[in-house]
């Protein structure tokens, strides 16, 4: 099947790395194709996961700090700005060759037709989502007491009493930081055993802010428009209580969003695409990763577009060093 049209570069994605690499390449004239995603998935809904966030104050540039929607707006209007062509539809199939093209379908918006487009580079940033509880209320209350980032909300829980669910390595990290504000922590696990290193354990078991709730799963959140409290369950004996908490931080860990490059690009045992040689390359010539879609360490806006300039620069360099020589 011939492809509808043919460009230069197609970046998947409209989190903090998406944008910069649409900006980056629309400002080295490469007219890029930014599938922003869609709308209607609260998994990926387009602009990433600063649109389920209240204020960023941790990206540099906003002394009072942003409200994450408000950023990623801004990175949208600046992309824009330079000429990047910004489509909202989530790519739905592509199919990666060594050197490319490369082709990427996705539907039209406004006809729901299937789009095939074919391009010389890629660059996938489609993130990863944070897993969450499958409680009820649970989106609505993100950035009202519920928070699945303590290096981004952790300031605003000074002398809160928190609690963090999960046994594992984020869940101990997260709850040994949160103490350096909150009155008191309560890591909630399912089991009567951490999953997370030793190391931190001992860490963790030391901390006089910290508590534990033992084979506990968190069966509600409870408060009208911010979190009040927890309603924990007792997975042993069944009895019920009420954790007193103002926030809660949920830590059972993070998703790749690779379904669409399964069998097409190398990726980690969990799903993280593999990058090389420090740069943003991945497995297949021509096709560059940015953000936490290949980050499990540090999962921060400003690293990911950071690393959204540096896929968008690695692209400039690909293409120019696959030019057909002139002549
Ligand atoms: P993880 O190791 O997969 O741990 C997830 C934890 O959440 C487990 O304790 C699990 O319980 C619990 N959990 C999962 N689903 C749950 C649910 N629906 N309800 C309640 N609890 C649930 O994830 P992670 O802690 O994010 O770590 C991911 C990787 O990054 C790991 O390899 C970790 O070592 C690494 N990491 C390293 C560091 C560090 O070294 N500083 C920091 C953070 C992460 P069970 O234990 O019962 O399965």
């Amino acid at each position: 099947m011939e492809a509808d049209h043919s460009i230069e570069v197609v970046v998947i994605g409209s989190g903090p790395a998406g944008l910069t690499a649409a900006l980056y390449t629309a400002r080295a004239n490469l007219s890029p194709l930014v599938l922003e995603g869609e709308p209607s998935s609260t998994s990926d809904q387009p602009g990433g996961q600063l649109m389920l966030t209240t204020e960023v104050e941790n990206f540099p540039g906003f002394p009072d700090g942003v409200l994450g929607p408000v950023l990623m707006g801004q990175m949208r209007a600046q992309a824009e700005r330079f000429g990047a062509n910004l489509v909202g539809a989530k790519a739905t199939r592509v199919k990666l060759q060594d050197g490319g093209p490369h082709t990427v379908w996705y539907r039209d918006p406004s006809t729901g037709d299937e789009i095939q487009v074919e391009a010389k580079a890629v660059i996938v940033a489609m993130g990863a989502r944070s897993l969450l509880l499958d409680l009820p209320r649970e989106r609505e209350l993100i950035g009202h007491g519920l928070s699945t980032c303590a290096t981004c909300d952790g300031f605003f829980f000074r002398g809160h009493n928190i609690a963090v669910v999960g046994g594992g390595d984020s869940a101990v990290e997260e709850a040994t930081f949160l103490t350096k504000f909150a009155e008191s922590v309560t890591l909630v696990h399912r089991r009567s055993e951490l999953r997370a290193s030793k190391i931190m354990q001992q860490r963790a078991f030391a901390n006089p802010k910290i508590h534990f709730a033992w084979d506990s799963v968190a069966t509600a959140l409870l408060g009208e428009g911010k979190v009040e409290g927890l309603k924990l369950a007792n997975v042993k004996d069944g009895t019920e209580s009420i954790l007193p908490v103002t926030g809660v931080f949920v830590a059972i860990g993070h998703a790749p969003n690779t379904d669409i490059l399964r069998d097409e690009v190398r990726l980690d045992t969990d799903g993280y695409v593999v990058t090389h040689d420090g740069t943003t390359a991945t497995s297949v010539d021509g096709v560059f990763a940015a953000g936490d879609i290949a980050d499990r360490r540090y999962r921060q806006a400003v690293t990911a577009a950071g690393s959204g300039c540096a896929a968008a620069i690695d692209v400039e360099r690909w293409l120019e060093s696959h030019q057909p020589l002139a002549g």
